[in-house]
């Protein structure tokens, strides 16, 4: 992917998020993160059903990175298995903070694999994606 197809991919997802606005259902899992560094204010939610993601929307006030980022997090997780979630935020961690990772499924997602150049945006694409592993814990306690 070229600088022009990421930041076209970061510009879209903030102008037009996808998956953007709250929902009024308690069968979603919910979690907040804030981001003490920059504006971001994140939450994700979540419906799970036989081990499937079969919905995510996130709500928030947030900057251009942290928005794209949530955006293409959740049209990334739609209709995956927890345990594909799992090694999707375990590898776009690692992309993030520029140790190894495997770029497969990581989709759109691979738009965020120069942020590590930008050390005071690494919690802005991280943080939608600590709110899902939030979720994602509180799936295994239930289990
Ligand atoms: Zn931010």
């Amino acid at each position: 992917m070229d600088s022009i197809e990421k930041r076209n991919i970061m510009m879209e997802n903030y102008r037009n998020p996808k998956n953007k606005g709250l929902i009024n259902d308690n069968s979603y899992l919910q979690a907040d993160m804030n981001n003490s560094s920059c504006i971001d204010e994140v939450k994700v939610m979540m419906k799970v059903e036989n081990n499937i993601v079969k919905d995510v929307k996130f709500t928030g006030e947030a900057c251009a990175i942290c928005t794209s980022s949530a955006s293409v997090m959740t049209e990334l997780l739609k209709d995956k298995s927890i345990m594909e979630v799992k090694s999707l935020m375990e590898n776009f961690t690692k992309m993030i903070k520029h140790e190894d990772y495997d770029e497969r499924d990581l989709d759109k997602a691979l738009a965020f694999d120069e942020i590590y150049k930008q050390p005071n945006r690494i919690v802005c694409a991280l943080l939608p994606w600590q709110a899902t592993e939030k979720i994602i814990k509180t799936l295994d306690k239930d289990a």
